[in-house]
């Protein structure tokens, strides 16, 4: 489904982020790439969604190379990738079911279609309750679930997690984890990024460890080793 080619990435400023990265992830698989801060999780994220391109290598989305999509086929990637962010990146004036409703919208789906989704998607991350709540009246752990709710609802192939319990408590962080595995087991392949060794062993599952821009290992069933 993805497959990163001898990915090379050296920013202008010279520091080397990635450094012939070659690794595949399969149609639902749940993925977990681990490393310390500044081992170049972000910057091998943002090559799949074509945020930054790479030095050398290539990134494939199934037989399309990432770097040589125009824009127009780049928006059409970034709808089958459902992101999720450290920073939730919630909408501040607008509720949980209007920052859900907002992105189907975009995504040219209907008001009906609005109506009947956005309270099941609130539903699936247990935040029913929550519907009308803006930002600011949900704690962190809401806020992620919001986020993970407005990240599936466009039914995404893959959802990307870049260090989504970055900024939660162990409670919150095992709710997210726990949330990212229902999804998973409903059929969608999970790419998460974490730097918490609770995380990779609460996940279990297949691990990448990073180091320096490279991939150190690559491990079937979840170890943290750094
Ligand atoms: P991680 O997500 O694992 O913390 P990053 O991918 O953010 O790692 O960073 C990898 C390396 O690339 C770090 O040394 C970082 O300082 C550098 N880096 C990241 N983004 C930029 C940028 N926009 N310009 C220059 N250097 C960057």
């Amino acid at each position: 489904m993805i497959y990163f080619d001898k990915v090379s990435k050296i920013y202008a400023d010279e520091s080397i982020a990635l450094d012939q990265v070659s690794f595949g992830v399969q149609p639902n698989e749940f993925l977990t790439i681990v490393g310390h801060s500044g081992a170049g999780k972000s910057t091998l994220i943002k090559m799949l969604i074509a945020e930054e391109r790479p030095s050398e290598g290539s990134v494939f989305f199934e037989s399309a190379n990432i770097n040589k999509l125009k824009k127009r086929e780049i928006n059409k990637l970034r709808r089958r990738i459902g992101t999720v962010f450290q920073d939730f990146r919630l909408i501040p004036n607008k509720t949980a079911y209007e920052n859900i409703a907002f992105v189907m919208e975009a995504a040219g789906r209907t008001d009906a279609e609005i109506h009947s989704d956005v309270p099941h998607v609130l539903e699936l991350v247990d935040l029913g309750k929550k519907i009308w709540s803006f930002p600011h009246e949900l704690s962190g752990g809401e806020k992620q679930r919001v986020a993970i709710a407005r990240a599936i609802v466009t039914q995404p192939d893959i959802i990307i997690a870049d260090e989504p319990t970055g900024n939660l408590d162990p409670i919150n962080t095992y709710e997210i984890i726990k949330i990212l595995q229902k999804i998973h087991k409903m059929g969608t392949t999970v790419l998460l990024t974490t730097h918490n060794k609770g995380v990779v062993d609460e996940v279990g599952g297949r691990v990448l460890t990073m180091e320096k821009g490279k991939i150190i290992r690559d491990d079937k069933a979840g170890k943290y080793v750094l």
